[in-house]
């Protein structure tokens, strides 16, 4: 790895987790052809005793499997922890690089699926081997209170998580649900990907106006 990655206080899988045997196998080919890449299971980054939680899809092939902390080293993690400073979420300078000193505030950071995939695109299979370790992260904050769901197949996996049904919660950018399951509310935004942003399917505008909707939730 070419940056320091801190270790995570939240329960993880183990860095050579076989679960998945496709991400397994191109966890093992980058080890060969990246030597300096994290290549590994991404933990969860941020304050265990945090309220929120905020969960992507999984790690970006030069993003987070790169660099090793959730959302770091592309673009999607520009946008989103330039958000959360704007929302007081943050501490620290976020300089896309696990050893810039940034921690979070009463927010955690995850992904559904841990190792990164093909294409960024999961299988059902390997969304549903993760999910444990998406419960234990659940678990782990005695504090939650709001999840929010960067994109469909994190809004359908904290829901199968908690044991409920994605089709009693559809899916939508700003859209809130009141959870049956410890108080929680979920939060649901289109990814901050940028394909979502360059295609105008997220703007910067909508991307606050739900975490201005959390920090109202939060008062
Ligand atoms: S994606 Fe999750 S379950 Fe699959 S190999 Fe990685 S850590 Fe294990």
């Amino acid at each position: 790895m070419d940056q320091a990655v801190t270790r995570s206080l939240f329960p993880e899988p183990e860095t050579n987790c076989s679960l998945c045997a496709r991400l397994t196998q191109l966890r093992t080919s980058l080890q060969q052809t990246e030597p300096d890449w994290h290549n590994a299971p991404v933990p969860t980054f941020g304050d265990r005793s945090g309220r929120l939680l905020i969960v992507g899809l999984a790690p970006g092939l030069r993003g987070a499997n790169r660099t090793g902390r959730p959302f770091t080293g592309d673009y999607a993690g520009d946008l989103l922890y330039a958000t959360l400073n704007r929302f007081d979420f943050t501490d620290g300078t976020y300089a896309a690089n696990p050893a810039d000193g940034l921690s979070l505030i009463d927010c955690a950071i995850t992904n559904a699926v841990r190792c990164v995939p093909p294409q960024n695109k999961p299988t059902p299979d390997e969304i549903h081997h993760c999910r444990s370790f998406l419960r234990q992260t659940l678990d782990a904050m005695p504090r939650l209170s709001i999840l929010l769901a960067l994109g469909r197949i994190a809004h359908e996996s904290i829901l199968r998580a908690l044991d409920l049904k994605p089709k009693a919660y559809p899916f939508g950018h700003a859209v809130r649900h009141d959870l049956p399951y410890r108080t929680l509310t979920l939060f649901d935004s289109y990814h901050c990907s940028r394909y979502n942003t360059n295609t105008g399917k997220l703007t910067e505008d909508m991307f606050n106006k739900v975490f201005n909707d959390i920090r109202d939730s939060l008062k």
